[in-house]
């Protein structure tokens, strides 16, 4: 397995043949990898046959879901104790959590991953990059946002999590080209240079992290549409994840994300684990390629979303992940009708005048109780401002609508996790 990660390395750009067989050849090199050196895959494989696995035949392998990294956390470590250089929990906002382990060349690869990524939303060496989520907290993302500047040659601004005013102060005195974000913060950034008369226009990309953007025909969603009104033409929405180390970056085409050509495996599955054609939606399930510290197999992510089968205008040969569209455990089934809580959320990002909202979803194997509570500004209610009326126009579901206050809202929200976490789940099934 290699050890060091270089820009020059990047085969983004090479046909989709080649990709594929570049892939191919990680691949059965990866599969290698975990059948000797991880205690689960060795049990886990066991009984398959020891042959050189490729695209085709990777489906003839079992999946690995988050219960087995959460049972069987330890088996996945591929290295003794004194290989690891870092240690990480997942974020936890479903399931249990469990640590996550990489190795130096990992950390490299990671490196490599997010300036791979950068480069695709045309980031160039030289420029500044406002990041503004952290890098402690055993969170990797930041740390591998923060490397991957590093990696490309341009400039980090490790400005965190901070205060708006103390963002804008960063943008009004060292101008960055570049800002990396929660689209929701993002958009208050925006409001508040906008309400401030502080000029943003230096910042020509916006790396966004942890939400879509756009949605299931990639419109904008209302905070996309937000962040365009005050940055048109910088939103490149990105995908990843602790596990799969790996991420999905949108390009100048801003229209699906591109994974880097050499990191990762993609399939989309449905229910019974089966794939499904390019353009369908079902579940992100990845097989991270050269990973030496914690090397999973066809991991199913949980994410629900779909791969866009047309070529990029931009000329990558590497495929294109659409928006993710839900998380497959956080679905709702309300009279007969599937639906995931972004089509209530959309339609909330959109109302001015809501400053936050959650959902509660309680409920029984037949059908979800839905309840979303809103906190509005300068003392309006939900009735005065539609709230109800506007949800059913977009999902034509009848949802109870109600008032809660704007900071004990904000702490439900951003109180318990790294994210802001606005769908709380009370089934009880
Ligand atoms: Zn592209």
């Amino acid at each position: 397995m290699k050890k060091h990660f270089e820009l020059s390395e990047d085969r983004s750009f090479a046909s989709r043949e080649e990709v594929r067989s570049l892939q191919d050849r990680l691949l059965a090199e990866q599969i290698r990898y975990c059948r000797t050196e991880s205690p689960f895959y060795r049990g886990r494989l066991a009984g398959f046959p020891d042959r050189e696995y490729d695209f085709d035949s990777l489906r003839e392998l079992p999946t690995t879901s988050k219960q087995d990294l959460a049972e069987h956390n330890e088996e996945f470590f591929a290295v003794p104790v004194t290989g690891i250089a870092d240690i990480c929990f997942t974020s936890g906002t479903t399931g249990t959590p469990c640590r996550i382990v990489y190795t130096a060349a990992d950390l490299d690869r990671l490196a490599y991953n997010d300036a791979c990524g950068y480069r695709a939303a045309g980031m160039l060496p030289g420029e500044k990059v406002l990041l503004t989520c952290t890098i402690d907290r055993c969170f990797i993302a930041g740390l591998a946002y923060y490397q991957g500047v590093v990696k490309l040659g341009a400039a980090a601004i490790r400005n965190g999590l901070n205060t708006l005013d103390s963002h804008a102060e960063v943008i009004r005195t060292l101008r960055p080209e570049n800002i990396v974000g929660v689209p929701s913060f993002l958009a208050k950034l925006g409001q508040y240079l906008a309400d401030n008369g502080i000029d943003g226009s230096c910042v020509r990309r916006l790396v966004c992290i942890g939400e879509p953007a756009r949605n299931r025909n990639m419109e904008p969603t209302p905070l996309g549409a937000k962040l365009d009104g005050f940055w048109p033409g910088a939103v490149h929405s990105t995908y990843a994840s602790s596990e799969i180390v790996t991420s999905f970056t949108e390009c100048s085409a801003r229209c699906g994300g591109h994974p880097p050509a050499d990191l990762a495996v993609v399939e989309i599955l449905d229910d019974a684990g089966n794939r499904v054609p390019d353009g369908e939606v079902g579940e992100v399930t990845v097989t991270p390629l050269q990973v030496t510290g914690m090397p999973l197999v066809r991991f199913r992510t949980g994410d629900v979303s779909f791969i866009i089968p047309e070529p990029c205008p931009c000329g990558r040969g590497t495929l294109r992940l659409g928006p993710i569209l839900g998380r497959k455990a956080q679905m709702l089934k309300v009279r007969g009708t599937t639906l995931f809580p972004n089509a209530f959320f959309n339609v909330l990002d959109g109302i001015p005048g809501v400053v936050e909202y959650y959902m509660e979803v309680r409920g029984t194997a037949l059908s979800d109780e839905i309840t979303i509570c809103v906190a509005c500004r300068d003392g309006a209610s939900p009735e005065d401002l539609g709230v109800q009326e506007k949800l059913y126009g977009r999902t034509r579901i009848h949802v109870p609508v109600v008032a809660v206050d704007p900071a004990a809202a904000r702490q439900k929200v951003f109180g318990v996790s790294r994210k802001p976490v606005r769908f709380f789940d009370l089934r009880k099934y």
